[in-house]
């Protein structure tokens, strides 16, 4: 049997053919697996659980109840533009929402899941940021605005975040290792599976004396990412848009 890691789908509107390779991914892969994990930026943004009606996302909250439905466990985690996801939305889809960080037996490996954006400890800017919206009142009051308010603000956001980014030196984006070790070390874990960065790579690395790996999960701007894992061995793929519809757009975390 087999565990899925995916994350940063930023499934969108705007991109109708990285939701269709996700739907197949769902009824084909997905469905011969023991697990499904979602580690975070799932959705391109999140405005709050009413979203679950609308058109957009409707078909993709289905598509995810027929593979909880056909017993598949699907385990999601927030990111930093879903982070509303809720407990509506995991009624609707079956998914159980998990905690970053979340801790797992894989296979006999104890392993670390996380987003990742924590472990950017060097971009202080988006840690005010995420301490600001990750604060319940803040949530509440945001919540309470009309979805039509709630849209043009994540709107806003994301159009703002791609303009601080772009002037952002690429390293500042990364993980720091100080904050990979003292995740690992906090966790008492050798292991460390996460997304966020849109740098999908394994890497394996000295803490204290013995070697540890990190698995990076990659976006799915232009293509999918997927780490299949089994009790002999971690691998990391990429999935292929079918070509004639394969789409050049650039993106960022
Ligand atoms: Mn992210």
């Amino acid at each position: 049997m087999t565990t899925l890691f995916i994350s940063d789908l930023h499934l969108s509107a705007e991109r109708p053919d990285i939701t269709e390779l996700f739907f197949d991914f769902l009824a084909r892969e997905a469905r011969a697996a023991e697990a499904l994990y979602i580690l975070g930026d799932f959705f391109e943004y999140w405005i709050g659980d009413d979203a679950v009606e609308q058109p957009e996302y409707r078909s993709v909250v289905a598509a995810l109840r027929a593979l909880t439905d056909a017993g598949i466990p699907v385990h999601v985690m927030h990111g930093n533009r879903d982070f509303l996801l809720g407990e509506r939305f995991a009624r609707a889809s079956g998914c159980r929402l998990i905690p970053d960080p979340t801790r797992i037996d894989l296979y006999g490996t104890p392993t670390l899941l996380m987003h990742g954006d924590t472990l950017c400890t060097d971009d202080v800017d988006y840690l005010a940021f995420r301490r600001m919206v990750r604060d319940p009142a803040w949530q509440r009051a945001f919540l309470a605005r009309p979805a039509a308010e709630r849209n043009a603000m994540a709107r806003g956001a994301r159009e703002q975040s791609r303009v601080s980014t772009a002037g952002k030196p690429p390293e500042i984006m990364d993980v720091t290792r100080e904050a990979v070790l003292e995740a690992l070390r906090a966790q008492r874990v050798r292991h460390l599976i996460h997304g966020h960065t849109h740098r999908p790579a394994e890497h394996v690395f000295d803490l204290d004396g013995a070697p540890a790996r990190r698995i990076v999960l990659g976006d799915w701007y232009r293509q999918g990412s997927v780490l299949r894992c089994d009790a002999r061995a971690w691998r990391l793929d990429t999935l292929a848009l079918p070509p004639a519809r394969a789409r050049s757009r650039p993106g960022r975390a």
